[in-house]
C-alpha cells in the first residue's frame, strides 16, 4: 500500500485540510515485474541466435575451415539462425502491438469454408514434406464476423504447431462447427486436432505463457519462438473468444477456439 498526502487550501489561501490517497500498488508492481521479466527473456532469446551467427562467422573468417562441405554447413547454420532471429523479432513486434492495443480490430464477414480452404492450401507444402494428412471439415454456409488477418494468424499458428509436433505420417484436422451456448449466443467452434507427441498434463496450463516450451530443444529444432501460442491467445481474446487445450501424451492434441459469431 502507498500513502500520499496533499494539503488543501481554500480560495482565501487558508489551509483547509489534507487530502490523503491510499493506493494499492501491488497490481502496478506486478505489471512492472512482468515487464522487466519479459525484457530479460527477450534479451536472452535474441542473444542465443546472435551468438551462433557471430561464432560461426568468426570461425569462417579465421580461415581455419578448409573443406568446402564444412564451410557450407557453417553458412547454413548462420542462415538458419538469422531466419530464427527474423521470426523472433516479428513475433515480439506482433505481441507488443497487440498488448499495447495498437492493433485495432477490423471486423468483416468471413466465409469460413473458403477462408479455411486457403489456409489449408498454405499449409499443404509443409504437411506434405512430413507426409502428414491434412483434413478440413467445414460447413459450407457458415460465416463469422472477424478480423481476417488476425483469424488467419490464429489458424496458421495452431496448424503449424500441429504439423511441427506430429511425427511423419501423422494426421492433422481442422474442424469447424456452429454452436449456441447456454445464454443463447451463437458461436463458432474451431478445433485443430493432431496425432502428435502430446503435451504433459502439468505443462498444459503454462503453454500459453510467453517463451514457455515443453521441450526447448524440440521447439528450437522445429524453428519455434515460444511466442506462437501467447499470440494466439491474445488474438482470440481480442475477438472476445476462448481457447483451451486437450492433450494426451503420445496420442495427440486438440486446441479448441470458441468465437462469437457476431461482434456486439
Ligand atoms: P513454439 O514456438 O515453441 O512452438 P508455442 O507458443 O507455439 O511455441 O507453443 C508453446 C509450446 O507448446 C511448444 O514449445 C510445445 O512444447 C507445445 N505445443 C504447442 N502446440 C503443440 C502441439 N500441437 N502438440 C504438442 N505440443 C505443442
Amino acid at each position: 500500500l502507498q500513502l500520499d498526502g496533499v494539503p488543501m487550501f481554500g480560495e482565501d489561501d487558508r489551509f483547509k485540510g489534507m487530502l490523503f490517497l491510499l493506493q494499492n500498488i501491488t497490481a502496478i508492481r506486478r505489471l512492472e515485474n512482468m515487464r522487466s521479466e519479459f525484457v530479460a527473456n527477450v534479451s536472452h532469446e535474441l542473444k542465443t541466435p546472435v551468438a551462433a551467427v557471430k561464432g560461426f562467422a568468426e570461425t569462417l573468417l579465421g580461415g581455419g575451415v578448409k573443406d568446402e562441405e564444412t564451410a557450407r554447413s557453417f553458412l547454413q547454420i548462420i542462415y538458419d539462425e538469422s531466419e530464427r532471429l527474423n521470426r523472433l523479432i516479428s513475433d515480439i513486434l506482433d505481441l507488443s502491438k497487440i498488448e499495447s492495443r495498437r492493433s485495432p480490430m477490423d471486423y468483416a464477414p468471413v466465409h469460413l469454408a473458403s477462408f479455411c480452404g486457403s489456409i489449408i492450401d498454405t499449409m499443404a507444402t509443409v504437411a506434405e514434406k512430413k507426409r502428414i494428412a491434412l483434413h478440413a471439415d467445414i460447413p459450407e454456409e457458415l460465416f463469422i464476423e472477424a478480423d481476417e488477418d488476425k483469424l488467419r494468424q490464429i489458424l496458421l499458428n495452431l496448424l503449424s504447431n500441429a504439423v511441427s509436433y506430429t511425427q511423419d505420417g501423422g494426421k492433422v484436422e481442422l474442424k469447424v462447427r456452429e454452436l449456441q451456448d447456454a445464454e443463447g449466443t451463437e458461436k463458432v467452434v474451431i478445433k485443430v486436432t493432431d496425432t502428435g507427441i502430446g503435451i504433459p498434463k502439468k505443462d498444459q496450463p503454462r503453454i500459453f505463457e510467453r517463451f514457455y516450451r515443453v521441450d526447448k530443444a524440440r521447439s528450437r529444432s522445429s524453428g519455434g519462438t515460444g511466442l506462437g501460442l501467447s499470440i494466439v491467445k491474445h488474438l482470440v481474446e481480442l475477438h472476445h473468444g476462448d481457447i483451451s487445450v486437450d492433450s494426451e501424451l503420445g496420442i495427440g492434441t486438440t486446441f479448441t477456439v470458441e468465437l462469437p459469431m457476431l461482434q456486439e
